[in-house]
């Protein structure tokens, strides 16, 4: 074979991206990180997970100190400085972005800040930043593009008013009334974190539920706090039009009733999901094939129909997830460096960061009804969790999908502050093969929210210590 410029070419640099190049240097190849941003980080970092992170953050703090009233302590109106949250956010963003450009450096990682596209299956004609073109020849590419917001289907709106969740994140002014489009994760997100920080936020949902899919009694808990916190909550409800005029944006909004409404708003964000990127990537020169929904054709070694040619992430599948990405480019590095690996998790936990989060891992109650998966399911309420108590938030609630005859533990569903970190408990126990068993008899710390998982896997057996609901005798 003649001499390549790069073994691995790995085009895109988000958490998919980075965690592949990384690993496949680790590993001992020779790589080439491809991006148009001066440092790793993607849209996670830059304009999506990381930022809305911190600003959700700074909600969560505002949110506290109102309910700290009805502890007895009252503080003032928090006065928003937009610039200096903004400029916070952004040193945030910074300090991480700029600690991955340290570790490509330390791997001896070649960082190009450009963008690539196939001349065909072996070659990238890569244009740089500053403007100059080169070819690059590779043995091996990983595509990790990512995705993009989805457009509204309501015609070109022509106005910096509509914004996607990146302009969103951009923080550039606090609108005193904001438009929500899609109560999926993103618009449940950013709309906390605009709501918290003072604008009346309306939300328009298509369907008849926030996060579609997601089992009703966890999201029924968020949409219980959400009601108090946002403006409106309209659900079978659609945009039909959108029109810039001077004071803000004309929507014509259509409830389920077919009634329709004309609203003005200062600023709208469109969350109505989110597509694979490929434009520009010269696919068709490389013979790389997508699917009917523009996703990339991929096996469980994420090779696509190209043997040299791999693709991870949001471009390859749902779901969109930075860490099933980062998981993904660690296994398409190692298929590279010639490991007889796949990417066969036994889960891939989801969590939406609103108060209180949600997160799930497994089954849910929602897919085992639908596809008619044999299970029970123990609930504990947070409000005989001592932990929860003492935060003021018994409103949530823990729960665990088990197979009836093994009592292995298939789902984990969690609504809940810090729902999020308490997940990763669940993962493992799916990964593992844990049983109700395993973890009522695992001592959890006292008083600690991770209690609740040990207690709803007691109640699997009727025997919950702190919730007294006896299991059923068998007829
Ligand atoms: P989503 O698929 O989560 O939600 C989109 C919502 O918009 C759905 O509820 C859908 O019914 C609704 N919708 C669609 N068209 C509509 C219309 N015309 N009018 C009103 N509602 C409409 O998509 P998203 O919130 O844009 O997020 C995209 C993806 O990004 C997610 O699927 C997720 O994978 C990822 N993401 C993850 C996180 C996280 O992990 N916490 C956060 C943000 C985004």
């Amino acid at each position: 074979m003649a001499k390549v410029d790069t073994q691995v070419a790995v085009i895109g640099a988000g958490p998919g991206g980075y965690a592949a190049a990384f690993l496949a240097a680790d590993l001992g190849l020779q790589v080439t990180l491809i991006d148009p941003e001066p440092n790793p980080g993607g849209v996670c970092l830059y304009r999506g997970c990381i930022p809305s992170k911190a600003l959700l953050h700074i909600a969560a703090q505002i949110i506290e100190s109102r309910s700290a009233k009805d502890h007895g302590v009252v503080f003032g109106s928090p006065k928003i400085q937009t610039a200096k949250l903004r400029s916070w956010k952004n040193d945030v963003v910074a300090k991480l972005t700029g600690g991955l450009g340290q570790l490509v450096k330390q791997r001896r990682i070649q960082y190009r800040q450009a963008t690539a596209t196939f001349e065909d299956h072996r070659t990238l004609t890569i244009k740089e930043t500053g403007g100059s073109t080169g070819k690059l020849s590779f043995e091996n590419a990983i595509i990790a593009t990512g995705s993009h917001a989805s457009p509204l289907p309501v015609g070109k709106v022509d106005s910096d008013r509509l914004m996607d969740s990146s302009a969103a994140l951009e923080l550039d002014t606090v609108p005193q009334k904001l438009l929500v489009i899609g109560g999926g994760y993103i618009g449940l997100e950013i709309g906390t974190v605009y709501a918290a920080l003072g604008s009346k936020v309306t939300l328009v949902e298509m369907t008849p539920n926030l996060l579609p899919g997601v089992d009703r009694d966890l999201v029924g808990v968020l949409q219980k706090r959400l009601t108090g916190l946002f403006e409106q909550l309209l659900l079978e409800t659609t945009v039909k039009e959108m029109k810039a005029q001077k004071n803000g944006l004309r929507v014509v909004i259509e409830g389920p009733d077919g009634q329709r409404q004309t609203r003005i708003f200062e600023r709208v964000l469109a969350a109505v999901g989110r597509r694979p990127t490929t434009s520009g990537l010269g696919l068709e020169n490389a013979g790389v094939q997508t699917d009917k929904r523009g996703f990339i054709r991929v096996d469980g070694q994420q090779r696509t129909n190209v043997d040299a040619i791999f693709a991870i992430g949001d471009v390859a599948d749902e779901p969109m997830l930075a860490h099933k990405a980062s998981h993904q480019g660690r296994v398409a590095a190692e298929v590279i460096a010639g490991r007889k690996v796949a990417f066969e998790p036994a889960t891939i936990p989801a969590v939406v960061f609103t108060d209180p989060e949600i997160a799930w891992a497994g089954l849910t109650e929602t897919e085992a009804k639908a596809k008619n998966i044999d299970h029970s399911v123990s609930r504990f309420p947070w409000a005989a969790s001592g932990r929860a108590a003492t935060l003021g938030r018994g409103d949530g609630l823990t729960k665990l999908l088990v197979d009836p005859r093994t009592e292995r533990i298939l789902g984990v569903g969690i609504a809940g502050v810090g729902a999020g970190e308490l997940i990763a408990e669940g993962v493992l126990a799916i990964e593992m093969g844990a049983n109700a068993t395993d973890l009522g008899l695992s001592i959890h710390p006292h008083p600690t929210l991770s209690e609740t998982i040990m207690e709803a896997a007691e109640g699997v057996h009727g025997t919950a210590t702190s919730y007294y609901r006896p299991k059923k005798k068998s007829k």
